[in-house]
């Protein structure tokens, strides 16, 4: 069995966040004043019920798991759930990836590398030491940096760079990440300020790609360089050893290609991105429910997606959701 929805939209692609817990504090995401973790320590999935849930969605189809969070490398004892996912790639071929702010790798790419993780995505909003510590609320610009520079020498291919680029915040170094992509093997990513509910969005804090674009076009001459399977727009810059990308969630949405589902760390799977809290399916009750056999679960989820929409709301109705917050959908 395949999962389709009713737009004919084979989905392949599943996101777990592995906690809701994290280190930083960015603005966009986690600002200082507004986190309350919203589910305790035991309504979190544990690795039994993960390991379930990834085997379900492998034997439906799925060939990309990403762990997300929160931050996901903050999670207790991680380093045991790759080695039970390590596993599962005897029996399915599938790739795993992390989005990762990178501070927690402590070294360890290699032993990532060699328990199964493929492919890793950094984030980074500034190049510069100050402006990180006001996005993030932390001062860690150099540990960043060195996790990026050691994931080739660890075997990994291209990493990939988000960048939430935010106007009067880090817009003035949209050049600087361009110059970051020239100088190393890295993909930088520029994505859209996007509005959840605890992250004070503005609309005049958005920097949208094209005038992102119109930015780099005054010095560079970017090369359309293709989409890959995911939602970004790719650019070479001449002599570039990285690549740059757009992913313009806000001003072109990309829902007619919405290949992904999403858990949330306490088990519940959404549809999209901003799915509130009441469009969620309860998938860590099934699981803790003995009467439940996977075919119930499959038979669910499969029920659960017929009612995915075909596009996410409009930014006025975004705005206007609650309890939708980032750290416990997992990007
Ligand atoms: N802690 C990890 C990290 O920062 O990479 C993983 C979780 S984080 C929620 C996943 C991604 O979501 C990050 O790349 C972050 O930049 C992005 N993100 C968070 N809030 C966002 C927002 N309001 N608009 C756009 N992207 C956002
Ligand atoms: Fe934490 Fe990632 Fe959110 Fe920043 S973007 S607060 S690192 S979860």
């Amino acid at each position: 069995m395949i999962l389709k929805d009713k737009y004919n939209r084979l989905h392949n692609y599943l996101r777990i966040s592995l906690t809701e817990a994290c280190n930083f504090h960015c603005i966009y995401c986690n600002p200082k004043e507004s986190h309350k973790l919203s589910h305790s320590e035991p309504d979190i999935l544990n690795f039994d019920e993960i390991e379930r849930i990834i085997k379900i969605f492998l034997g439906l189809g799925f060939n990309k798991i990403r762990f997300t969070g929160g931050e996901p490398l903050a999670r207790k004892n991680v380093g045991q759930l790759f080695e039970r996912i390590k596993k599962l790639k005897e029996i399915f071929s599938f790739e795993l990836s992390i989005t990762t702010n990178g501070t927690l790798i402590n070294g360890n790419l290699g032993e990532l590398k060699a328990n199964g993780l493929d492919r890793i995505n950094f984030s980074l909003d500034s190049l510069n030491r100050q402006t990180f510590e006001n996005i993030t609320g932390r001062d860690k610009l150099d540990a960043v940096l060195k996790s990026i520079k050691d994931t080739s020498a660890a075997g990994y291919e291209t990493t990939k760079i988000n960048t939430v680029i935010m106007k009067g915040i880090n817009d003035n170094e949209i050049l600087d990440f361009c110059q970051f992509s020239i100088d190393n093997k890295v993909n930088v990513r520029f994505i859209e300020f996007m509005p959840f509910s605890n992250n004070s969005w503005k609309e005049e804090r958005m920097f949208d790609s094209s005038s992102i674009m119109e930015i780099i076009s005054k010095k560079y001459k970017p090369e359309p360089a293709g989409i890959d399977s995911g939602p970004a727009r790719n650019y070479t810059i001449e002599k570039g050893r990285g690549k740059i990308s757009f992913i313009s969630s806000m001003t072109e949405h990309f829902c007619s290609q919405c290949n992904r589902l999403r858990i949330t760390s306490d088990g519940k799977m959404k549809l999209c991105l901003f799915s509130p809290e009441n469009e969620l399916l309860n998938l860590s009750a099934m699981l803790r429910d003995k009467t439940k056999t996977d075919f119930d679960i499959i038979k669910a989820i499969d029920r659960q997606l017929q009612s995915k929409e075909f596009e996410h709301r409009t930014i006025e109705e975004l705005t206007e959701l609650k309890d939708i917050n980032m750290l416990k959908i997992g990007g």
